[in-house]
């Protein structure tokens, strides 16, 4: 004897206590439902009565039984029954049965052929209907407003979706019992997750390692990474009852940064780090992805030994590109996700000759003066280059700089790429040029635009350049 295919239940006669037992054996009301298995001698397969049927196997004892030849239909009938006639059955085994009998329902309708013949696509296109409010007649909703990949598209299937269909859905529904009465679109967004609930989170639950709801179960299922699903189910056997919205904010945040938990793969204890940081604080993504740079810089910024020989000559070391960090971080910041770690590479490229230091701006917008008054307190010194740029004509002039850093680094400016070099003529090239060799004063100095130079500067003003610093130019021996 078998149980019914569709019945799933596992671990059945562990359900059973004691006084069940006893009863059921001593006064047995009717005789269990079985039916013959096709092809087979003396072989059958329960159709209705399981837990009574359990009892006297425990007992060893021979049950009463009526034979009857069931369609498979029938049988899956029979298994609801069975099913939600207790209590005491795990929300995916019921999920299971629920779409089984979903599955078998909907055949009778012709239209199930447009969804695969598949219950979810169903369920899913139901719903994706109904909180789309998608167009009532004809085509769905309009090419604008239905992206046709991503996460906005509509599950396969015709829309709207056919009445017949959606009345075989809520009829499965509404014979539910009273007391475990679930609505499709609940059952959609809640129960669906528990189908293919991941193995590790499966076990869990069996062992009822965690107690909980079946948010709880759903909302683990839904952790991408299985690595972060496994330290999640431990932090949550932890903490025994724990409110879904708890577990389902964490998740959220690790699915968020998805990628930086793949970048940290080959590295276990990091990524561990990264998790828990997670789990206790529930940052904003963007904090963790901030957290998930700085523990891959850790490792993956120094340079080696072989990298080092490679680049010795000489490094352009930019800062802010385009000017953007320095207005988003305060010092305090920039010390902790910038300074440290620059100072990392950089001491690592100690061998090399020149290390110049390209402090980056936009024009009256984003430079470390203005936000913070960095460039003219001398916060620079902290870095270990020799030489240090920036667009002069933007923010701290050469003279200025010139005091402040003048006896660390080579001061390196006193073109303007953007007014003088793309848009001056010569003439004024050359007056800027002179000028600002004659503000350096003796050495420490060489003669630059900031990081940029426009395609469109002309040509006669590079020429112009070399002339007045032929003419005024002069070099310490
Ligand atoms: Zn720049």
């Amino acid at each position: 004897m078998k149980c019914n295919p569709f019945f799933h239940r596992e671990n059945l006669e562990k359900t059973l206590d004691e006084t069940f037992v006893e009863s059921a054996v001593r006064d047995l009301k009717q005789p269990i439902i079985a039916r013959p298995i096709h092809g087979a001698r003396s072989r059958y397969q329960v159709a209705f009565g399981h837990r009574r049927w359990q009892a006297f196997k425990v007992r060893r004892l021979l049950i009463p039984c009526v034979l009857r030849r069931l369609t498979d239909e029938k049988m899956v009938d029979y298994a609801w029954d069975d099913t939600f006639q207790y209590e005491a059955h795990a929300p995916r085994e019921e999920a299971k049965l629920i779409v089984t009998r979903l599955d078998w329902k909907l055949r009778h309708c012709s239209e199930y052929e447009n969804y695969g013949r598949d219950p979810l696509a169903v369920l899913r296109a139901m719903e994706f209907q109904r909180t789309r409010k998608v167009a009532k007649a004809g085509e769905l909703g309009t090419r604008r407003r239905v992206p046709k990949s991503g996460k906005g598209r509509p599950p396969t299937g015709k829309y709207p979706v056919p009445e017949s269909l959606c009345k075989t859905v809520e009829g499965v529904f509404s014979e539910l019992p009273e007391r475990r009465r679930i609505d499709w679109s609940t059952f959609v967004r809640s129960y669906l997750s528990l189908l293919d609930i991941p193995a590790d989170v499966q076990e869990a639950l069996d062992a009822k390692g965690i107690s909980g709801s079946v948010g709880v179960m759903a909302a683990i299922a839904r952790l991408e990474d299985p690595f972060a699903r496994k330290l999640v189910l431990k932090w949550a056997k932890k903490r025994k009852r724990i409110p879904v919205r708890i577990i389902d904010k964490r998740v959220h945040v690790l699915n968020k940064c998805r990628d930086e938990l793949e970048q940290l793969s080959s590295k276990p204890q990091l990524k561990k780090q990264l998790i828990e940081l997670v789990l206790d604080k529930c940052p904003h993504p963007a904090d963790v992805r901030l957290e998930a740079k700085r523990l891959l810089a850790d490792t993956s910024q120094r340079p080696t030994a072989k990298q080092k020989q490679e680049i010795s000559t000489g490094v352009f070391y930019g800062l802010g590109g385009g000017g953007d960090i320095w207005s988003r971080m305060n010092q305090d910041q920039l010390e902790q996700y910038g300074l440290h770690y620059d100072r990392e590479v950089l001491e690592a490229l100690k061998d090399a000759p020149i290390k110049l230091l390209h402090v980056c701006s936009t024009k009256n917008q984003e430079d470390p003066q203005r936000n913070g008054g960095l460039m003219e307190s001398g916060w620079f010194k902290q870095y270990p280059v020799n030489a240090i740029n920036w667009w002069d004509a933007n923010f701290t002039p050469l003279s200025i700089a010139k005091k402040t850093y003048g006896d660390k680094f080579c001061i390196v400016c006193g073109i303007d790429h953007d007014s003088t070099m793309r848009n001056g003529t010569p003439k004024q090239v050359e007056d800027q040029v002179k000028a600002a060799i004659e503000s350096a004063g003796e050495g420490g100095f060489m003669m630059a635009p900031g990081c940029t130079l426009f395609q469109d500067t002309p040509l006669e003003n590079f020429n112009a350049v070399g002339r007045a610093v032929e003419e005024y130019g002069r070099c310490k021996q």
